[in-house]
């Protein structure tokens, strides 16, 4: 029986470069997205590329919103074997001026989320009494803080985190936890980042943010959605199988560690 992926926030980005790579692995593939549209597009697309797909819109940040995720994969293709925490959100602001909003959302979405997102497939893991993985995505940022990202590199330190401690509490229940630490992929995030950035500095252009964070990769590109998806297909496989508890930098050289 072919295993099952989950991939949230896989409407567009990263996630849908993961949940493609996965398909073509020979995962039946569940989409998730908040964004009802985007999600339905990629849902045909890939249908029309002959994967294996079901969409559920969902807030990653609802607990029940997961759980039911969760519900839907299995109702559809039999169980599960993999849940990818993908979906997350930026937010670019000088530290002095952060507000309530900005860090309720930015914890709820990213940090929240992805505790309620392992905590709904370990249960269904432990019910299978099956090997399962859970995959985060952290940053480098989760390892690096970065100026006018002060929350959102807290809430990658905090996904980094809850890595390590779900790895420990669940190895016992033949479970890995890991997670992905991209760099800086040109996907709608960088977009928003880059806008965000140019408001703020006088002297900047637009582009001008991701080319300075581009600039000094040490393999001289920005990231693509298919490099992350690489490493996500690695720690999706057997292969990985003796890894857990990892925050995994796939960066093309900036942080190195
Ligand atoms: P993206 O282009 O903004 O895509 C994220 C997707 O998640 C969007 O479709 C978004 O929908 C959806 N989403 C947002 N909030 C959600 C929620 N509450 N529930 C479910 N889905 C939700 O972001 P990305 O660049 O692909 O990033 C994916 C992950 O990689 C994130 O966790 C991010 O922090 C991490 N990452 C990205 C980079 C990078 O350079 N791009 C680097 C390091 C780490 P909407 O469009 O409606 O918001």
């Amino acid at each position: 029986m072919a295993k099952v992926a989950i991939v949230t926030g896989s409407g567009g980005g990263l996630g849908k470069g993961i949940a493609y790579r996965l398909g073509k692995d020979g995962f039946n593939i569940v989409l998730n997205d908040i964004n009802q549209e985007l999600v339905d597009s990629t849902l045909e697309e890939f249908k029309k590329d002959g994967l294996n797909v079901i969409a559920v819109t969902g807030d990653v940040s609802k607990r029940e919103d997961q759980f039911n995720l969760v519900e839907q994969a299995v109702e559809a293709f039999g169980q599960l074997d993999v849940f990818v925490n993908n979906a997350g959100i930026d937010v670019v602001t000088p530290f002095m001026d952060v507000d309530e909003d900005q860090l309720n959302k930015a914890f709820s979405i990213n940090v929240n989320g992805t505790v309620f997102g392992t905590q709904a497939a370990a249960k269904q893991f432990i019910k299978q009494q099956s090997k399962g993985k859970v995959i985060n995505a952290c940053s480098i940022a989760g390892h690096e803080s970065y100026e006018m990202l002060s929350t959102y590199s807290a809430t990658k330190h905090a996904v980094r985190s809850f890595t390590q401690s779900a790895a420990k509490e669940l190895a016992a229940d033949n479970i890995r936890v890991n997670a992905y630490c991209p760099g800086v992929a040109g996907t709608a995030m960088w977009d928003r980042i880059d806008a965000e950035m140019v408001k703020y500095y006088d002297h900047m252009q637009p582009g001008d943010a991701f080319k300075e964070f581009t600039d000094g990769i040490l393999l001289g590109r920005s990231q693509e959605p298919e490099d992350v998806a690489n490493l996500v297909s690695f720690l999706a496989s057997d292969q990985s199988d003796y890894i857990t508890g990892q925050a995994i930098i796939t960066d093309g050289g900036i942080v190195l560690r």
